[in-house]
């Protein structure tokens, strides 16, 4: 085994992490494959979940390790330096993320940024991507990988040094640990579920609300967020009770209900477009993942959602599975660029921050729909009862 440099590591994920940590390998001099399940999203688009991000420092920071923090940073990212809460009667109340330093947080479109790091992979020499190719077998130990090309229905069996899991919330890898003795793993779904629908572009392809907002409609048991896109148009995210969903079975439940609740983005959206939107998927569910440990041996990781899946609501998923990339790195820099050595210490040094990122996110479900309205005593109060 070839451990300290040109390590032959297999990345089964292409998404957000799966990208990013096959640019940090190859850049250290490792020979990375990776393996995503879909196709290439640079050439066959797709609809996946949530259109925008959030990125934050932790993100920006992952980003800077591969020279592509100003590209999506000042080239493709919106500049947000607050919420701005929407009320029933269309009143609106901003809240700055950073009045002092005036830090912000930055819309990016996730298909773009996850093109841009398949584009930045690509470009290493010793780096391969495999599209279409999913998983579905693996031997954490010994590193065998078996995969279907699910275009031609053929079986690739293969070996590797090092395995990374980056397939997501769902990963086939963290499922296969979890028949191993001693891994801990909780998995939650919330009540909540939620739907997206956009708002269109103002006249003169002008933003028809703030641009430099992160919008929140914070209501108590409900809320809906919305960011915006480089193209003028915003992506709003309803996040509500199932039960509640339910409940909006028909157009003209669903436009009184907006009536009540969202009557300033209702005015925005329009009818037609929001009963369209509304009605084209059915709500999403919501996971939060605790696990551990992150490895096999010395062998095998899982990082990124795969490790800590959490709620969005802390806008965080994405910036803490970058940051686990620069926690690698870095143990990769101190190791002397050997991963059996990283890797065997990768849960040690992110397990209990990872953890504490899934709570703060489930956390942030109650301030952001509704703490975010009340003043400091009541939150104290509330917090008090739970
Ligand atoms: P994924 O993006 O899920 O990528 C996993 C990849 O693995 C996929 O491409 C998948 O096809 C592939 N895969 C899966 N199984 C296999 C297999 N068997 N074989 C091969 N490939 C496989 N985070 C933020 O930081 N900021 C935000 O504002 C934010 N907003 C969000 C809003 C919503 C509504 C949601 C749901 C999430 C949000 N997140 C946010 C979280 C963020 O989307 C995730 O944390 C992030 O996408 C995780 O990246 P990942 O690469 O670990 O997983």
């Amino acid at each position: 085994m070839r451990d300290g440099q040109n390590s032959d590591v297999v990345v089964v994920g292409g998404g957000l992490v799966g990208a990013l940590v096959t640019c940090v390998l190859a850049k250290k001099g490792h020979h990375v494959r990776l393996y995503e399940y879909r196709s290439d999203m640079r050439v066959e688009v797709s609809r996946g979940v949530s259109i925008d991000l959030a990125l934050s420092a932790r993100g920006r920071e992952a980003l800077r390790q591969i020279d592509l923090e100003d590209a999506v940073v000042n080239h493709h990212g919106i500049a947000m330096k607050g919420r701005l809460l929407h009320s029933k009667d269309k009143g609106l109340k901003e809240i700055l993320y950073d009045s002092v330093h005036k830090n912000c947080i930055y819309s990016v479109n996730r298909s773009h940024l996850n093109r841009l790091l398949l584009d930045a992979a690509e470009k290493y020499p010793n780096v391969n991507l495999f599209f279409n190719h999913k998983l579905m077998d693996i031997d954490l130990e010994e590193g065998h990988l078996q995969f279907v090309d699910v275009k031609s229905g053929e079986t690739i069996n293969t070996n590797a040094e090092f395995i990374i899991g980056a397939d997501g919330a769902y990963s086939y890898i963290r499922r296969t640990m979890a028949k191993r003795p001693r891994f801990n793993c909780n998995q939650t779904y919330i009540d909540h579920g939620y739907v997206e629908v956009s708002f269109p572009v103002g006249p003169d392809n002008s933003f028809i609300m703030s641009k430099d907002h992160l919008h929140i409609w914070p209501r108590g048991e409900f809320m809906m967020i919305a960011l915006p896109n480089e193209d003028g148009t915003f992506t709003g995210n309803v996040f509500a009770p199932f039960a509640t969903f339910e409940a909006l079975d028909t157009p003209e439940k669903l436009i009184s209900f907006y009536k009540d609740q969202f009557p300033d983005a209702l005015d925005l959206i329009g009818e037609k477009k929001l009963v369209s939107e509304f009605f084209q998927t059915s709500p999403k569910t919501l996971i939060s993942i605790k696990c551990n440990p992150y490895n096999v041996g010395s062998r095998t990781l899982i990082i990124g959602d795969a490790a800590h899946a959490m709620v969005p609501f802390y806008a965080q998923g994405m910036n803490a599975g970058f940051e686990d990339v620069l926690v690698l790195s870095e143990l990769l820099d101190f190791h002397n660029n050997s991963l059996s050595k990283a890797i065997l210490n990768f849960t040690k040094v992110r397990c209990d921050d990872a953890h504490a990122i899934c709570d703060l996110a489930m956390y942030n479900y109650l301030e952001m729909r509704d703490l975010v309205t009340k003043k400091s005593f009541l939150i104290r109060k509330h917090l008090d009862t739970i």
